[in-house]
């Protein structure tokens, strides 16, 4: 197996700085496969020796999926100097591995987000080829109709031109308010161009005043992730995405 070094380990895992990680194993807190080491700099194999730190096993892995249930006024980026990111609302012992988000969602948009370090998982959601589909719940201010749905289905033509693919449009309910009719409804597409939803609904006349995604690909948003919460993905979810 591919070794690394105990203290790039450590460090890969929050465990500590470089520097402190040497003081503990001079001080003999480190053992791995039940022999001290004091040499923080020991090549060791990340995923079959067992490292103690001050008794505590440390289990290393490289990479980390967060699901969040993005709320609005954040951004979806990994830093900003005006803005709340979404990494802004992850706890550092997440941070530390570096997690980005798998695409955008508005500001004002809500609901699920992947953001993981795993690169080629990214980059394979993200594929314009794979077609991954993203399932969206909207309010939209005006009468959604069967016409919309034949139109979304044959492809609307977005503000710059752009033909939309085949996209599955389900009208849920009307509901009035006032004077208005606000329609809820559920979209699944299988691209990603910029402000897409909203940019469809233009294309027919109609203006989103909610949005929110519940799926991307086979990853649910988790009912019971309250606005603004997120959870480590488990296995299953992981390994149904790839
Ligand atoms: N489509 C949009 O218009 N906005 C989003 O945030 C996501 C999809």
């Amino acid at each position: 197996a591919k070794k690394m070094r105990l203290d790039k380990l450590l460090g890969h895992m929050g465990c500590g700085s470089r520097s402190e990680i040497k003081k503990w194993a001079k001080g003999g807190l480190i053992v791995v496969n039940g022999r001290v080491v004091k040499d923080s700099g020991l090549q060791v194999d990340p995923e079959h020796d067992e490292i103690l730190l001050d008794g505590e096993r440390i289990q290393y892995r490289e990479h980390i999926y967060v699901m969040m249930h993005k709320p609005q006024g954040v951004i979806s980026a990994t830093e900003d100097v005006r803005e709340q990111t979404v990494v802004d609302l992850l706890p550092e012992d997440i941070r530390h591995f570096e997690p980005f988000p798998v695409g955008r969602l508005d500001k004002d948009t809500e609901g699920l987000l992947l953001l993981t370090n795993d690169g080629k998982l990214a980059h394979e959601l993200l594929s314009p080829k794979k077609h991954v589909p993203k399932t969206y719940f909207s309010i939209v201010e005006g009468e959604v109709g069967d016409d919309d749905v034949e139109a979304f289905r044959d492809g609307v033509t977005l503000d710059d031109g752009y033909e939309t693919q085949p996209a599955a449009l389900t009208i849920l309910r009307h509901e009035q308010e006032e004077h208005r009719i606000y329609s809820h409804i559920e979209l699944t597409i299988t691209e990603g161009k910029f402000h897409q939803v909203k940019r469809m609904f233009e294309a027919v006349g109609k203006r989103v005043t909610y949005l929110k995604r519940l799926s991307m690909g086979t990853l649910k948003l988790d009912a019971a992730l309250p606005l603004g919460q997120w959870r480590e993905c488990s296995e299953d979810e992981i390994d149904q995405l790839r």
